[in-house]
């Protein structure tokens, strides 16, 4: 067992700062050190986030109006799907917190009532019907200044060096200590947050991966300053699906930040730039634009050794559903939470390890069905991402079996695990593509309630929220 006095994190993109900023919380009595290459710069991508992480910058104290105004933030009530089922459909996937509400809600009995009573319940009211306010919500950020900002709130409390060059020193798999322009920096564990780069992480041989396919395999990337007239202010992030992948829109106060994602197995980038410039009528040139390739996978074991991988370095799905930053948030926290009496060993790991695994594996089925259950059939892209033959888990063709007869709720999802996304994200999912639920034998002390809320929604106005 090993006791815990000191922790160096290196890399400092949004991972190493929201990182250090939960350890300060966590762990009071532990120095932290947060080490940076002035060599390498954060990827600067990143933008749309979840709620979780207001909730951790309301945990460390941090001053939320503050925040909001230096890091040009501007609020996320949802995500906006256009063109995803078919071309020209639409629909939506707000915050909200009617989960809270029971184990089954609003979300649930309009499913059921539709499915009895398709004239009076159509599924286009849906959103409109179990939504009618969004009552939570997130932030769109930059992902800069959010590092700056994070940077400047802890400097007293944490230790910060920037570096040139570096070494590391390893041992038998275990980082002995990493030399910073000549000075040493030996902590008794050490959390990579070098993003794609995995120094830590590659030094031990930490290389085993789940062998996930993602969907999508390449983003392009952009900043566009408000002014033309195709950017507007929208209270969400919009995700357009194009034939080989989609396109993200994330505005924030002083500029847009967009991308196009695509796979590489059926788009060039050229192809993918020219959608993308068209796709902006003028607002963007060539020019202007990044590109990124990325792989899908992620670590089995993000703690290995006495390296814990946070961000980029762990792995990643993709940028749909905003899950990069909300998986580094559960990963600082839950490292917090672990190492709160200072010592750890395997088993510490082994924990950690299993929680990380079952949030990305609700990652993985959450993006694969906003694929799989497309009805797209125009190009090769979606004719392979819809195909019976394409790959997927297991889990998750078991997963939809059983969402079918019960449908996702309190009671088939365990608890003491953490997952990606709540029962009611996955029926507004599930909804938008039309899913065929069966009719459901609901406990009938449910009924009464049922019957209730159904009223309720009777009396509501529709949301005045245009999508
Ligand atoms: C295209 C794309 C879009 C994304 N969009 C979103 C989104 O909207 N929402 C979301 O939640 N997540 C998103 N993500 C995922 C992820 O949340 C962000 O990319 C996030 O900014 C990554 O942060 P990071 O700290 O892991 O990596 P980085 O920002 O890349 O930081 C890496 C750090 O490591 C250092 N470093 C790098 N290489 C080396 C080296 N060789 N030696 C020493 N130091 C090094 C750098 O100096 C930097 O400090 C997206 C990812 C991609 C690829």
């Amino acid at each position: 067992m090993s006791k815990l006095n000191s922790i160096c994190i290196f890399g400092g993109g949004s991972a190493g700062w929201l990182t250090a900023l939960a350890l300060r919380t966590y762990l009071p009595e532990v120095h932290i050190t947060i080490a940076i290459s002035k060599k390498h710069s954060n990827i600067g991508v990143g933008e749309s986030t979840q709620p979780d992480l207001l909730d951790l910058l309301a945990h460390c104290n941090v001053d939320i109006q503050d925040f909001c105004k230096q890091v040009d933030t501007t609020q996320k009530k949802g995500i906006y799907y256009a063109n995803w089922n078919t071309i020209g459909s639409n629909f939506w996937h707000p915050f909200t917190s009617l989960t809270e509400t029971g184990t089954y809600t609003r979300a649930h009995h309009y499913n059921i009532m539709h499915k009895r009573d398709p004239k009076n319940y159509p599924i286009e009211d849906y959103y409109t019907r179990v939504h009618p306010n969004y009552d939570d919500y997130a932030l769109h950020i930059d992902a800069d200044k959010m590092a700056t900002y994070l940077r400047n709130h802890l400097h007293n409390s944490v230790q910060i060096i920037d570096f040139d060059q570096y070494s590391i020193q390893s041992i038998n798999n275990k980082i002995d200590y990493i030399t910073v322009d000549g000075v040493e920096i030996k902590s008794d564990l050490y959390v990579d947050c070098t993003g794609f780069s995995k120094v830590l992480v590659d030094t031990i041989d930490n290389n085993e991966t789940d062998n996930y396919e993602g969907n999508v395999n390449a983003a392009l990337f952009t900043r566009i300053p408000y002014g033309h007239p195709r950017t507007t202010r929208i209270p969400h992030t919009k995700a357009d699906a194009w034939g080989n992948g989609w396109c993200w829109t994330i505005p924030l106060t002083t500029r847009i930040g967009s991308g196009c994602t695509y796979n590489t197995n059926f788009c060039s980038t050229d192809d993918a730039i020219d959608h993308f410039v068209e796709y902006w009528e003028g607002a963007i040139t060539k020019d202007d634009i990044s590109a990124v390739e990325f792989s899908s996978k992620s670590l089995l074991n993000p703690w290995k050794s006495n390296v814990v991988a946070i961000g980029l370095s762990a792995g990643f799905v993709e940028p749909l559903e905003a899950t990069g930053i909300s998986w580094f948030v559960l990963s600082a926290q839950m490292l917090g939470i672990t190492l709160r009496n200072r010592y750890f060993d395997d088993s510490t790991a082994m924990l950690y390890n299993g929680s990380m695994r079952s949030f990305i594996e609700d990652v993985q089925d959450f993006i694969d069905v906003h694929y799989m259950l497309s009805d797209r059939n125009d190009t090769q892209f979606w004719r392979y991402q819809t195909s019976v033959n394409r790959h997927r888990h297991p889990r998750l063709h078991k997963r939809l079996e059983l969402y079918k007869k019960h449908m996702p709720n309190k009671n088939n999802r365990q608890g003491n695990v953490p997952w990606a996304f709540n029962d009611v994200s996955w029926l507004d999912i599930l909804t938008g593509y039309h899913f065929d639920f069966d009719d459901q034998d609901i406990p009938s002390h449910l009924i009464s309630e049922m019957n209730t809320e159904l009223k309720e929604v009777e009396l509501m106005e529709p949301s005045n929220v245009v999508l």
